[in-house]
């Protein structure tokens, strides 16, 4: 149990209105949630701020070997004013599987959730109640040791922010343009592709700004030794419907094991789909879209929850994907996320969180 101290702000700002589009990740609410680490004396000083700029130095560790990881996950009003979080011990346990693997020390399940919700409850009037908005929870740890060595960190600081959002997609449930991307790699296995730290974001970038500039909003990585099959989009995972067969790739030490991706593929199993976690090759998506089936694809991520796929791009050869428009099963799994996330439709039990 943390014993969070409140600082509160004595300079609110105005919390945009119901017309503000709310683009993803511009604005951010009146407070923050801090914690240090310091070895030998642990996590500590657990508390609720102004949201403000924080002072490190120069040599702080973060800025050269980028130990830092992040999380993110949502919270949503439903109808009866209740404020609610999806799944945050997945989150939570996700975080800490991070930790371990970039050597951040780890923070106990049961504090991570009392600070999120802590936070969540601080700045609750922020989150919007717009169909398709939410309040965007941002935790995140940076290694604060001023050294320029290569070891982990002594010192740490842990920060939740808290941004109201709208669609993460400029085209909402429109599908978007994938770019298949088989020249740069985004992670191997054995490297930090599981984990959800800066470093995957970072060596993505060069093939985001290629795609971009050729008209495709996102890119679909392959795996990083043989480039052959496919592991996940930037920041979403990915879902193809061949055959009447749900089909995404394995988890396999370089892909992010997404908490959306998990929550479609229970929902799937749950209506009697079939459901496979398996390797895909680029080859079978391309001999499934010229003999037609291929059926659906979209990908599932917190930002966009689940975003349909109407191309696809690897290098000269283009695939519309069906009619190229949201699909059956993307639409119902949209549907039935938000619907659980607004606590409109009953989930599985556990998955929604009263703040
Ligand atoms: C966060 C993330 C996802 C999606 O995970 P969710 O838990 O569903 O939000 C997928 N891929 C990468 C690389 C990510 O960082």
């Amino acid at each position: 149990m943390l014993n969070i101290r409140v600082e509160k702000t004595t300079n609110p700002k105005p919390i945009p209105g119901a017309d503000n589009p709310l683009t993803f990740g511009t604005i951010f609410t009146d407070h923050m949630f801090a914690m240090n680490y310091e070895t030998g004396k642990g996590w500590h000083d657990p508390r609720i701020i102004p949201y403000q700029a924080i002072e490190l130095q120069p040599s702080a560790m973060v800025f050269h070997y980028g130990q830092e990881m992040f999380e993110g996950l949502k919270a949503y009003k439903a109808d009866d004013g209740r404020t609610l979080l999806f799944r945050p011990d997945k989150n939570i346990e996700r975080a800490n599987n991070t930790n371990r693997r970039i050597c951040i020390p780890e923070i106990p399940a049961e504090d991570f959730l009392q600070a999120i919700k802590a936070i969540v409850k601080m700045d609750e009037a922020w989150i919007p109640t717009k169909p398709g908005t939410s309040l965007y929870i941002r935790p995140f740890i940076i290694a604060t040791d001023p050294f320029l060595g290569v070891r982990p960190s002594d010192t740490y600081l842990f920060l939740i922010i808290l941004s109201p959002v709208g669609a993460y997609y400029p085209e909402g449930l429109d599908p978007v343009k994938i770019w298949i991307e088989d020249d740069y790699v985004r992670a191997v296995r054995g490297g930090v592709g599981e984990a959800k730290t800066g470093a995957n974001y970072v060596a993505s970038l060069k093939a985001q700004v290629k795609a971009h500039d050729e008209g495709y909003s996102q890119v679909l990585w392959l795996d990083g030794v043989e480039r052959k099959y496919i592991e996940e989009v930037g920041a979403m995972n990915i879902f193809f419907k061949i055959n009447g067969t749900v089909v995404t790739p394995k988890l396999n030490g370089s892909i992010l094991p997404g908490v959306t991706r998990d929550s479609c593929i229970q929902l799937c199993r749950s209506w009697g789909l079939p459901v496979e976690e398996r390797r895909v090759s680029a080859e079978e998506l391309f001999e499934a879209a010229e003999n037609g089936s291929l059926e659906e694809c979209w990908g599932s991520g917190t930002a966009a929850v689940i975003s349909p796929v109407g191309h696809l791009r690897c290098g000269e050869k283009v695939f519309q994907i069906a009619d190229g428009g949201i699909g059956e099963l993307s639409q119902k799994l949209y549907d039935t996320v938000t619907g659980i996330q607004l606590g409109k439709i009953e989930g599985p039990a556990g998955w929604v969180v009263e703040v």
